[in-house]
């Protein structure tokens, strides 16, 4: 297991572990063990990374990191499940929401760049009250 960096999550933060096989194994049958329904595969047939709410951390397989895409998808996904648990939204552990709001977020932080963009033309052209 390494650390590989910590992110601020609402005012929480959350450490990122990369985790290689068999200590990754060795999570899954303990979690299995404890039937914790938060460890959820980040796509079907698969478990790439999981978010522990109580230790906050989120946890990668490090076979996930020879791709980066798949990288960041799963890395996405698990913060999606920090960031709705640490802002109390009951979809924290809706696998489907969570999948979908992994993959919206990166769009809507391009279409409010955009909207900042017009803004600051708006207010450059005399439009708009700063
Ligand atoms: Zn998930």
């Amino acid at each position: 297991m390494r650390k590989i960096g910590k992110v601020d999550i609402v005012g929480t933060p959350y450490t990122i572990y990369l985790y290689e096989e068999g200590e990754f194994k060795a999570l899954q049958d303990d979690a299995k063990e404890r039937d914790e329904r938060y460890l959820q595969p980040a796509k079907e047939g698969s478990l790439d990374g999981y978010c522990d709410y109580m230790s906050k951390e989120i946890r990668i397989y490090n076979d996930s990191f020879t791709d980066i895409k798949y990288f960041e998808m799963t890395l996405r996904h698990e913060i999606s499940h920090a960031f709705l648990y640490e802002i109390g939204n009951s979809n924290y552990d809706n696998e489907e929401f969570v999948d979908k709001l992994s993959k919206w977020v990166p769009q809507i932080a391009y279409i409010f760049q955009r909207a900042e963009a017009c803004l600051k033309i708006k207010k450059a052209l005399g439009d708009v009250d700063a």
